[in-house]
């Protein structure tokens, strides 16, 4: 099925009930109303000469707009191009350019960034780029008046031409290790992980789900978005960005039953003052994803904000994005030490980076995906597309991870971010999951920098709980005698007010690495 045609169904089964509720702008709509107004959008982006195959940018921070064209050009068969909220000129330029865009939807403003001034001075150097519509702007209106000269019957002409495997999504990779890549993914793609997602979390009409996570990212726009409308469920957007308190706010005033957030994000919300004065009651269930979360951290999800079936989803981009989940009746252990068992219709294998063999169950190596949900390619680039898809069609993930007897698997780090001292692998994860123990310490990352005599050594970037403290490195290498083994501990201690982070809020490690071994020469 296409995703236009999903929608026509999720209307014909869930007509009046809720689909979306705008919370800052308190705006509501039910799946029919939604319905019209992507038709709107989709007709005015007909009558501007978008059609099969064209690139359609967006570029705004959550808004119901946002939805409407990621559902308006997947209609007509235009393929929608992500883009990261946080961008500057230089970013705009490089994705503009990369994936071709004719046309351009785009936020007016948002806190620090002027997203129209940022177009225009671009606009010169974007060769493809036809048209800039801005959303709450009077070229909105115009696109929408557009339309109406385009007869409706043409949605239903072109619906169908379309087949699933069509390309709809351009989606540019966290940029978590370095320059982010334009994942390209299908209608068959994005709307089956969708499904699979919501199914996971048993998702159904009753179901109302807070998204303070990016639209722009697949945990948003798939794990959110279409996993809830494939299910009749209805989206909450609490906030154009992530702000833990209007969050808890939107949780509470929506009756919400489901919360998504990357780790860090949770973290915000307990770490709020007031946080006990929030009614989370309605909660049942949510999404952790993107990276690992402590065992603390989740313990306090579980318990006070009633998310006693919060689902841990791995995933990446490039395949959908998730692979393996957490159900809702998986018990606190596995939640914590684990992402889940692979979703239906997904394969994966744990193979040796180097020789390529599947090794034994518990031993660790690079996970590989085989599915329906694993991307075309990347961008105009097959050449690293080669690099990551074999001639059997696994994805190599760059993740290390374990299988247990089970089929449970662990993730340990990414090879990127292994540390190799002195010819013993040292897994970052490991070390930040009992350092997090420490009583100063609020938040922690480990990372491996040069060192002459054993290759890599061990820095531990943290933040400590109370910001007038300090902690040393003697301080810490007591802490972990006896407790971890040597060549695991520490050999540096860099005490930070933040981390360097991705919009979809992800620690981009390569940062702290490249400052602390600039700092280390
Ligand atoms: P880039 O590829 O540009 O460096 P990125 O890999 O962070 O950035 P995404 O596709 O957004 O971009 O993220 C996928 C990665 O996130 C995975 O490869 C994995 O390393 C990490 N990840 C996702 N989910 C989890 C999870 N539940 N636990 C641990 N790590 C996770
Ligand atoms: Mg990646």
């Amino acid at each position: 099925r296409t995703i236009g045609a999903d929608l026509e169904l999720a209307i014909e089964r869930f007509g009046d009930r809720e689909a979306l509720v705008d919370v800052a702008g308190g705006r509501r709509w039910t799946y029919e109303q939604f319905g019209r107004a992507v038709d709107e959008v989709a007709l005015g982006l007909l009558a501007k000469g978008i059609g099969k195959g064209d690139r359609v940018g967006i570029w705004a921070p959550n808004c119901v707009e946002w939805t409407l064209v990621q559902y308006a050009t997947a209609r007509i068969g235009a393929i929608m191009v992500n883009i990261n909220p946080a961008y500057r000129v230089h970013e705009l330029a490089y994705v503009l350019n990369q994936s071709g865009i004719a046309l351009l939807v785009s936020a007016t403003a948002h806190k620090t960034s002027d997203y129209r001034r940022m177009v225009e001075e671009v606009r010169p150097d974007a060769g493809s780029l036809r048209e800039v519509v801005h959303i709450a702007d009077p070229t909105w209106e115009e696109l929408l008046a557009a339309g109406t000269s385009v007869p409706a019957a043409r949605l239903a002409e072109i619906a169908a031409t379309l087949t699933p495997g069509d390309p709809i999504n351009i989606q540019y990779t966290s940029g978590t290790t370095g320059f982010p890549k334009g994942a390209t993914l299908s209608h068959r793609n994005i709307l089956n992980n969708g499904y699979w997602v919501g199914e996971a979390v048993g998702y159904t009409e009753q179901d109302r789900v807070c998204l303070p996570v990016p639209f722009y990212h697949c945990f948003g726009m798939v794990m959110g978005n279409l996993a809830i409308t494939s299910h009749g469920a209805c989206s909450v957007i609490p906030a154009p960005s992530f702000d833990p308190a209007a969050t808890l706010r939107a949780v509470q005033q929506e009756r919400c039953t489901s919360l998504y957030g990357v780790p860090t994000m949770f973290i915000a919300e307990l770490n709020l003052p007031d946080f006990a004065s929030y009614d989370l009651s309605s909660l049942r269930t949510g999404i952790m994803a993107g990276s690992p979360c402590p065992v603390e951290v989740m313990k306090r999800v579980v318990a006070e904000m009633h998310m006693a079936e919060v689902s841990i989803c791995y995933g990446m981009t490039e395949t959908s994005p998730v692979s393996t989940q957490t159900r809702r009746d998986d018990d606190l252990e596995h939640r914590t030490e684990t992402v889940g068992r692979v979703l239906p219709h997904v394969e994966v294998k744990v193979v040796d980076p180097v020789t390529g063999e599947t090794v034994e169950r518990g031993e660790p190596g690079e996970l590989c995906t085989r599915a329906y949900s694993v991307m075309l390619g990347y961008w105009e680039e097959p050449e690293r597309t080669a690099e990551v898809i074999d001639a059997d069609g696994w994805m190599h993930t760059g993740d290390l991870a374990v299988m247990n007897d089970d089929g449970y698997l662990r993730i340990v780090g990414r090879i990127k971010d292994m540390i190799i001292r002195g010819g013993e692998n040292v897994y970052p994860r490991e070390i930040e999951e009992f350092l997090y123990s420490h009583p100063k310490i609020a938040d922690v990352q480990v990372v491996g920098v040069p060192d002459e005599k054993y290759g890599e050594e061990i820095a531990a970037c943290v933040i400590l709980k109370d910001p007038d403290a300090t902690l040393t490195q003697a301080e810490l290498a007591d802490f972990c005698r006896d407790r971890l083994a040597h060549y695991k501990v520490p050999r540096y201690v860099d005490v930070l007010d933040a981390f360097p982070m991705t919009v979809s809020g992800k620690v981009r490690k390569v940062e702290l690495r490249d400052r602390l071994a600039e700092e280390l020469r």
